[in-house]
């Protein structure tokens, strides 16, 4: 394990190891091997992060919003250089096609041309004379030191959905990756700095629980931003807030998409194989659910069991892979084992994805394409997220049972439905209790202008992630009344005061 490269942290413009001695070991997925060691960070760890980020703060707050701006604007730069180094490092240490990375880089890059411009969002409201020789004003000012805990499935782009948007409103930040696939972290770290960013101003702790608890009890972390599971994070809200801080915390999801009988079935079968099997299924956004409605549910199941036998399933480095492994042994151990639940609990298993093998990547921890039909609410194959290659078909008589179905499911982060009635569509929009939804849309990801979020047991907090929503939470608004002594006192004033 020593000879492993080691991935460490970055503190204060330098590459620094883990005081704990611990590390974890880092895998290639598609072949089933440790290619890196990480550091696992300690409390001692983070107090040193939060001490640089703490010093290098009122000098970046201070700094004009623009002049910060024009430092992302190199990153920007920089990032673009980059894309493909950032997306081999995606698909060596997650798994997914290299274009499905790509594209992922690219979203995260549109993070960044949004913060470019977020002295627009950071501007207040002035309204003059409020009261004789009083004006009034709003300002919104950065937090301070602020954290980001990330997920293993977007390695890149998560990250980005947090710090380029705390950074451009003055907030110093603290990156703790996952610990699955660290590396691109490193190369965030390395661009920001030849971008010009100041030493502290973003910085990087590796590591697992241990790192994450000491994030949120350090008394200078000011607000944390969460992505993860469910468990995780509701444990990160509850516990981040019991410390006073903010906490942005998005959770797992299930995502469904209605079928309805008139939907362009084409159209709709090519949507749902993107979504249910790209990056193997392991996005927070991937369709794992068709509700079909009526007899949509006979039209499309032969052409998804064709479609989802035919994957092309390959190292996510080869040039005609569609779907590369899953993350890890125990992601793969996991998935099966509950596809095995479904055929137990009574699914129709149409096409079974276990003891899936690719040529020359026999150790690769892959798992086919997966394929139920007839799955009820009361499966764990339904209550459970899967986060694997496997979509489940349930039906449903009518739109109605539909939501009420989907209204019902803990989860609320995206649903689509793919229908050529617009009365239908508005109605579904009106009334489904999820926060991003699609109409004929199968991911509706919201652009890096906007913002994203779940409800219910998909997000806890208040503010959506980036956006300005983003820029909200990373600052805190203040409300400023001005009076010049150059007119007579009015005197003592003991009644609340009143403007006349
Ligand atoms: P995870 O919850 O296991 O880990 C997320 C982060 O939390 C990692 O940095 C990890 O080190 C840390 N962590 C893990 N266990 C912890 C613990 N007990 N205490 C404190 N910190 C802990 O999630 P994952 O497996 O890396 O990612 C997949 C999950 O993320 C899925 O559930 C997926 O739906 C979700 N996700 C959600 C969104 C969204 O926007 N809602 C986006 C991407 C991923």
């Amino acid at each position: 394990m020593n000879a492993l490269n080691t991935i460490t942290h970055y503190v204060n413009g330098e590459h620094i190891d883990t005081q704990s001695g611990r590390y974890a070991e880092v895998y290639n997925p598609a072949l089933g091997e440790p290619i890196a060691r990480v550091a696992l960070g300690t409390a001692e760890d983070v107090n040193t992060a939060v001490a640089a980020a703490s010093a290098a703060f009122p000098a970046w707050s201070a700094t004009p919003p623009l002049t910060r701006a024009r430092v992302l604007f190199k990153y920007l730069q920089l990032c673009q250089q980059h894309t493909d180094e950032f997306a081999a490092m995606i698909t060596r240490e997650h798994g997914k096609t290299f274009a499905d990375a790509q594209g992922e880089v690219a979203r995260g890059i549109e993070m960044v041309e949004f913060a470019v411009g977020i002295p627009q969002l950071l501007k207040g409201e002035f309204t003059d004379q409020i009261a004789r020789g009083i004006d009034a004003w709003s300002m919104r000012q950065a937090l301070g030191v602020v954290a980001g805990i990330t997920p293993f499935n977007f390695p890149v782009m998560v990250p980005m959905w947090m710090f380029p948007v705390a950074i451009a409103c003055g907030n110093c930040f603290i990156l703790k990756p996952s610990e699955r696939d660290p590396s691109a972290s490193m190369l965030h770290a390395k661009l920001l700095t030849e971008a010009g960013l100041p030493k502290g101003v973003f910085n990087v702790i590796q590591g697992d629980k241990l790192t994450v608890d000491a994030l949120l009890d350090h008394a200078d972390v000011q607000a944390i931003s969460f992505v993860g599971s469910t468990p995780i994070a509701e444990y990160i809200y509850a516990r981040g807030c019991a410390k006073g801080k903010r906490v942005q915390a998005l959770g797992g999801a299930k995502n469904h998409m209605v079928v309805m009988p008139d939907a362009d079935m084409e159209m709709t079968v090519d949507a749902l194989i993107g979504a249910a099997y790209g990056s193997a299924g392991e996005r927070c956004m991937a369709i794992s659910v068709v509700v079909a409605v009526g007899d949509a549910g006979d039209k499309i199941i032969k052409a998804l069991a064709e479609r989802t036998s035919a994957l092309k399933i390959r190292d996510g480095m080869a040039a005609d892979a569609e779907m590369g492994p899953v993350v890890s042994a125990q992601a793969k151990q996991r998935i099966e084992k509950l596809i095995t639940e479904g055929e137990q609990q009574g699914a129709t298993l149409v096409v079974d994805g276990r003891n899936c093998k690719v040529a020359g990547r026999e150790n690769g921890f892959f798992v086919g394409g997966t394929l139920f039909d007839h799955v009820t609410a009361d499966m764990s194959i339904y209550t459970e997220e899967i986060f694997g290659p496997v979509l489940c078909v349930m039906r449903a008589p009518d739109i109605t049972s539909a939501i009420n179905t989907i209204n019902a499911n803990e989860y609320g982060n995206g649903v689509a439905i793919y229908t050529r009635d617009g009365g239908v569509a508005r109605e579904f929009v009106r009334q489904i209790q999820i926060g991003m939804v699609g109409v004929n849309v199968p991911l509706p990801v919201p652009m890096a202008f906007n913002s994203f979020g779940g409800w219910k047991r998909s997000m806890f907090g208040d503010h959506h992630a980036y956006g300005p929503e983003g820029v909200r939470f990373y600052t805190r608004h203040k409300a400023v009344m001005q009076r010049w002594p150059n007119t007579a006192s009015a005197g003592v004033e003991f009644a609340f005061p009143q403007m006349k």
